[in-house]
């Protein structure tokens, strides 16, 4: 292997994909690092204009009232719906994955509702509000045995027939997705496990 490969292979190349990251609040930075591991160039996304080019858009965990908010204060609401219908693919993690859902239970936000499921905020409870836990064996093959960290988070509740859930853990879903849409209940930036982001970049690549 010559230099040269060697470092087109370290950095992402000009023309290699380039993925989002909603700038709002929440785990920017990790879900940036996460794509500079995959290769991937990052953009933060503040502004309508922010999505142009680009292939995919991650929804950071964080709180969910502040994003849903935030959305609205920074008009992005309709573009990332028009981002989604032009398929653009989506990954929304914890408080993402509310912002994707079709509604949000217990203390409802406003939701984008890109991803037919709803979601119920907070549905852990203060004595698991957070936890570690393995993905089920009985997950869709290449989802077992993911370790998930869950940071108050929501549960996924009644995912339409277009929504496969690719991963459970104690037999709840935990990862959705529909075509190019995903969105999980834990927080995949947090973990050396890159399954997650790989999957958002394998739905654009083919
Ligand atoms: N509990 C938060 C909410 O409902 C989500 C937590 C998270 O994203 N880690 O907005």
């Amino acid at each position: 292997m010559t230099e040269s490969s060697v470092l087109l292979h370290d950095f992402p190349a000009p023309d290699s994909p380039i993925v989002g990251v909603l700038g709002i609040q929440g785990d920017i930075e990790k879900h940036l690092a996460a794509l500079e591991r995959l290769s991937v160039r990052g953009r933060r996304v503040l502004a309508p204009k922010d999505l142009e080019g680009l292939h995919g858009l991650i929804l950071p965990g964080g709180e969910s009232t502040t994003v849903s908010k935030g959305l609205v204060r920074f008009d992005l609401v309709k573009p990332i719906a028009e981002f989604a219908e032009a398929g653009g693919a989506l990954l929304g993690t914890c408080a993402g994955a509310i912002m994707l859902s079709r509604a949000a239970r217990n203390h409802p936000v406003p939701t984008l509702g890109l991803i037919d499921f709803e979601t119920e905020r907070n549905a852990y409870g203060t004595q698991r509000d957070s936890f570690v836990a393995p993905t089920d064996r009985e997950s869709k093959p290449g989802w077992a045995d993911m370790e998930c960290i869950f940071i108050r988070a929501p549960r996924i509740l009644s995912p339409g027939t277009d929504v496969e859930v690719l991963a459970r853990v104690d037999g709840e879903p935990v990862l959705v997705r529909q075509d190019r849409r995903f969105a999980c209940t834990f927080h995949p930036e947090l973990t050396d496990d890159l399954r997650v982001h790989q999957a958002l970049i394998e739905s654009f690549s083919r």
